[in-house]
């Protein structure tokens, strides 16, 4: 039977919306801005956007979807369907998997953005055909922030949504962080950190790429940041290892565009903070920015069945 998905990756600045078929190919995706409403408003705006995407979707492609699934951004507590929290879009304890399922007349899959990308990616990307990854892997998607996600004996860890912020765990040398906590591994070890610090120094407005090239092409200030954004990141790379002792950590998002010669900095100076632990394989993602709709149709599948409505 040909089944549809309608899949929606939430974040803080946009919408990826999209429908699959039951082949797993993602036949449309429509991406608008994510509406920016009063914190009290922003679930029932939220859900009624979705429910828009949902519809000119299935109009366009004269299909009905049988299930959908819908991850966001923020803290997300993906077994009660709650949205706990979202620093951008503002809604505190919001029931987002039921909300959307009564909305859409369908049975919804609901999970955090990065937890579901890293599931995808473990599924579909790197891991697919490596049974040890699958089973115990972090996967650090390092742009703007840091975000992470923790796979252990199988499992993902949520802690009731809580875990894997290791953007904001403290790392030596970091800076004060909108988080508001000092020294958080994003305000040392992300893209963002590395531009803004150029940017800091220089007044010249860069992305993490050219200060890079800046670096390539001899400028000391530049080697330093990203010398520091090294250190920060192996520093906590070292701490994931004596404690949950990945067999891979893949990366992905911007930096991990940086090439082999930054894979190569990261491995050495990893090497230099560990004695008997198991040595993690540094491995770049394969899935790209699809990575989230991807791990949306994971839900979907799963919810495929479900009665619309139903908590679980
Ligand atoms: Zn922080």
């Amino acid at each position: 039977m040909n089944e549809h998905f309608l899949l929606f990756d939430v974040g803080g600045t946009d919408i990826k919306a999209g429908l699959a078929d039951s082949n797993g190919e993602i036949l449309q995706v429509l991406r608008e801005p994510t509406r920016k409403v009063a914190p009290e408003d922003s679930a029932e705006v939220l859900v009624s956007q979705l429910q828009q995407l949902g519809t000119r979707l299935q109009d366009r492609a004269g299909a009905a979807a049988a299930s959908a699934g819908l991850i966001v951004c923020g803290l997300v507590d993906a077994d009660e369907g709650i949205g706990i929290f979202s620093a951008n879009l503002g809604w505190r304890n919001a029931p987002l998997k039921a909300m959307t399922s009564t909305a859409l007349g369908l049975p919804v899959g609901f999970g955090h953005d990065v937890s579901l990308a890293a599931r995808a990616e473990l599924e579909l990307g790197s891991g697919a055909k490596d049974e040890a990854l699958r089973h115990n892997a972090v996967v650090m998607i390092i742009g703007t922030g840091i975000a992470t996600a923790l796979m252990v004996d199988g499992r993902l860890i949520s802690a009731g949504g809580y875990a894997g912020e290791l953007g904001h765990s403290q790392v030596p040398g970091g800076f004060e962080c909108p988080c508001g906590a000092t020294g958080c591994l994003e305000t040392v070890g992300s893209a963002g950190a590395i531009a803004k610090r150029y940017f800091d120094k220089t007044g010249l407005k860069v992305g993490a790429k050219e200060v890079f090239a800046a670096r390539a092409a001899g400028d000391e200030f530049a080697a330093s940041i990203i010398n520091d954004a090294v250190e920060a990141l192996t520093f906590t790379m070292a701490q994931l290892c004596s404690s949950v002792a990945p067999e891979g950590i893949v990366l992905g998002g911007g930096l991990a565009q940086a090439g082999p010669e930054f894979f190569a900095e990261l491995e050495q100076s990893l090497e230099c903070r560990l004695s008997f632990h198991r040595r993690p394989r540094l491995i770049s993602a394969h899935l790209g920015a699809d990575a989230g709709l991807q791990g949306a149709l994971i839900l979907a599948r799963e919810a495929s069945g479900v009665q619309a409505g139903q908590a679980s």
